[in-house]
């Protein structure tokens, strides 16, 4: 008799309704194609299941069957999840092996009681998975299984792929209603040291290459089985000029073969340059990803610093954004709020200065998530780091075990107080210039009357507080929420993680409000006719999916292709960027395409 093993990593479904999918369980499906290159884990041992969905404990009890080994892959969307479904599993079978893993498995069991604290889990293993669980299985064998297995890394990424081994073959047959993703893996490891990150600290530096040929067979699996998105698990794609390009044209090849993957979407390396770009084009006309990380995660300079970010080239920044809105490839930038050395004033200058650099697609600004083994952890103290956990910050209804995000809300650069101003100072710049009310209106007031953007949005600010209509409705109340949110109390009818973008719904219900009052402002600075023509119909309407308007100034050239101001007869033609069905379809794409520039009209005469 083999001994059962059961291999779990789940994760929340994505979509809804004929688009419901999940993740196939990659990292635990290595784990056991790694294993099956040695002979004597091949006859002593059986895989009984990959686990990949959130199922109650009584559900999963009555299904397995004399589980001898129990492994979990642990991070922040499942490891609660995964603590209950072990502590049942060991109280029905007090002989299985509790084996845990994953990013989520603190470096430092010692020194944090972790086994104390955690009674039904054996053994943890810390590092590279697949050197560990090929010991813990040998070390089971001869009854030797220790607490502790640090592996450090795999010499060479020469063993078997899960999707070649056809591990995920049967899950695909057995639910033929779902929809799946994948992660494809080309490379291991990470030459930055961001501290707020684990991944570094798991992977360390030396990135490692899976030879080409695993690469491709992996993705003509993923074409053959229909396998609509695909996530590169690089976490720095294109940093192999050459390779990189090559894997990019094989996915091309495999998507015209089969017409999947139909999405890819890859971590782009941080050391900008054509090749990478190029790289980006091609991924966005072939239609695998319609917006190209531009990540910073602050403009500080003593943030970045601290954070050892220092060496992304931030004035390389300005060069490809310009490259990216010359050649129409939309873009968009993440930053992060609360890291150290950022105040409440280098934020709002900072994201201003994102603006001033040409960023006028997307901007999003998340808050500062405390990961386990980041170093930014070891660093508390120096930082006067305060946190909150946030059991609602990853939300869904198959939440029957709540996940548990450690979220920062204070530094000693930035108290509570300020924190919250700066996030509404984001959510301001989101939901007036990034979704559209008054982005050709301050860019108008930028080129021709030299006000920059932080004067224009300042001054806007303080109208948005002293507003006694929806606007200053709006803001009173996302700044309710989200103090509330951050202060650790259970949010109803609203979760946090998307709070940033809830308002634009609430904006586009009451579109004469706004623009009556967009246009306000921008009178004290300027009375010309053809710009608010322009500003009023670049905002998208339900139901008008395109239109053409007249001018006589080229207002559009002039604000987003650098023309110089001219008098004439203009006409532009105006479509929306996808489409859509039912209004709720339309308002939910506020979030879901917000990286696409949902909420303004494509200007045709760009193309
Ligand atoms: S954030 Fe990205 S670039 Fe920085 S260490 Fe982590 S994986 Fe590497």
């Amino acid at each position: 008799m083999k001994i059962n093993v059961y291999l779990s990593q789940v994760n929340y479904s994505t979509g809804s309704g004929k688009f419901k999918g999940y993740w196939l369980p990659y990292s635990i499906g290595t784990l056991w194609s790694y294993a099956q290159q040695f002979e004597h884990i091949k006859e002593n041992f059986t895989l009984k299941e990959l686990l990949f969905k959130r199922e109650t404990p009584e559900v999963l009890l009555n299904r397995i069957e004399d589980p001898k080994i129990f492994c979990f892959s642990s991070y922040v969307w499942n490891h609660e999840y995964n603590k209950t479904i072990a502590k049942s599993v060991k109280e029905k079978y007090p002989e299985c092996l509790i084996v845990f893993g994953g990013p989520q498995i603190t470096k430092f069991p010692e020194r944090n009681n972790f086994f104390e604290e955690h009674p039904y889990i054996d053994t943890i293993s810390l590092g590279e998975g697949e050197g560990n669980f090929e010991k813990i299985l040998n070390d089971y064998l001869s009854s030797e299984v220790k607490q502790i297995y640090k592996f450090d890394r795999i010499d060479e990424l020469v063993f078997p792929s899960p999707y070649e081994l056809g591990l995920f073959d049967q899950m695909i047959k057995d639910h033929p209603n779902l929809q799946w993703n994948a992660v494809l893996e080309t490379n291991r490891g990470c030459p930055f040291k961001c501290t707020f990150c684990d991944w570094g600290s798991l992977t360390y530096s030396k990135l490692k290459k899976f030879n080409v040929e695993r690469v491709f067979s992996d993705l003509e699996w993923m074409g053959k089985h229909k396998i609509g998105y695909v996530s590169l698990a690089d976490a720095n794609f294109g940093c192999f000029r050459e390779r990189d390009m090559i894997i990019t044209e094989k996915m091309i090849e495999v998507q015209n073969k089969y017409g999947y993957p139909e999405t890819i979407d890859a971590t782009w390396y941080k050391n900008l340059n054509k090749s990478v770009i190029d790289m980006v084009k091609k991924f966005i006309e072939n239609g695998f990803n319609r917006g190209f990380s531009l990540s910073l995660q602050s403009m500080n300079e003593d943030t970045l610093k601290s954070i050892e970010r220092s060496n992304m080239k931030l004035n390389k920044f300005h060069e490809i954004l310009d490259l990216c809105n010359e050649q129409q490839i939309p873009s968009y930038t993440e930053l992060i709020l609360g890291l150290p050395h950022e105040t409440k004033d280098t934020w709002c200058e900072g994201i201003c200065d994102l603006v001033e650099a040409g960023q006028h697609n997307s901007i999003e600004s998340w808050l500062t998530q405390m990961l386990e083994n980041s170093q930014l952890n070891q660093e508390r103290e120096e930082h006067g780091i305060q946190t909150v956990f946030l059991e609602n910050y990853y939300t869904s209804n198959e939440d029957f075990v709540g996940e548990v995000a450690e979220i920062v809300v204070a530094t000693k650069y930035m108290p509570f107080e300020d924190l919250i101003d700066s996030w509404m100072y984001s959510w301001m710049i989101t939901n007036f210039h990034i979704y559209g009310w008054t982005q050709i209106y301050s860019i108008f007031l930028r080129k021709n009357k030299d006000l920059s953007f932080y004067s224009f949005y300042n001054h806007l600010l303080s109208l948005v507080i002293k507003d006694k209509g929806v606007v200053g409705d709006e803001y009173r109340k996302t700044k309710e929420r989200v103090s509330k949110y951050l202060s650790g109390e259970k949010t109803v009818d609203y979760s946090g993680h998307t709070l940033l973008w809830d308002s634009q719904q609430v904006f586009h219900k009451n579109s004469d409000d706004i623009r009556d009052f967009c246009l306000g402002i921008f009178k004290t600075y300027c009375n010309n006719e053809n710009v608010i023509i322009a500003q009023t119909d670049f905002i998208t309407s339900f139901g008008v999916d395109k239109k053409t308007i007249l001018l006589n100034e080229n207002i559009f050239h002039y604000c987003y292709k650098s023309e110089p101001l001219k008098g004439g007869i203009y006409s532009y033609n105006l479509t929306i960027r996808e489409p859509y069905g039912s209004e709720d379809d339309y308002m939910r794409m506020f979030y879901f395409k917000r990286r696409q520039g949902w909420g303004k009209y494509r200007i045709e005469d760009f193309k």
